[in-house]
């Protein structure tokens, strides 16, 4: 997608920091941190949001479950860590390409709010 900000850094057009990268997935340092650990998680290939979704992609949705696993391990996240995705204007989602926040190194509340 040419305006996407997150096919841009998949890209390499805008900078990013680089905390994972395979075949299908690439996650960054987050630019304003939430948590002492906060990557996001994207799938290399556009898709819009999670109501996106289908039998199409969801293969791809999946890989990216493996890797916040590997990334778990790579970051030495023992004491947990919250995935959390915002979908559409309601959820909270401010860039239109999907993505998996990943916050550890602090106590998360729940409910989020
Ligand atoms: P969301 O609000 O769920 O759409 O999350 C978008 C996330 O992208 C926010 O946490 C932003 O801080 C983050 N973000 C936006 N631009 C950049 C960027 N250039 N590099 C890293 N993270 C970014
Ligand atoms: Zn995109």
């Amino acid at each position: 997608m040419a305006d996407c900000l997150f096919c841009k850094i998949v890209a390499g057009e805008i900078p990013s920091t680089k905390i994972y990268e395979d075949e299908n997935v690439y996650a960054f340092a987050d630019i304003d941190p939430q948590a002492p650990f906060h990557a996001i998680v994207i799938p290399k290939q556009h898709i819009t949001s999670a109501a996106e979704i289908d039998s199409n992609n969801s293969a791809l949705i999946s890989k990216i479950f493996e890797a916040i696993a590997k990334i778990a391990k790579q970051e030495n996240l023992e004491n947990g860590f919250r995935v959390v995705n915002n979908c559409g204007a309601d959820g909270g989602q401010t860039v239109g390409h999907i993505h998996f926040h990943l916050l550890a190194r602090r106590n998360l509340a729940w409910p989020p709010g």
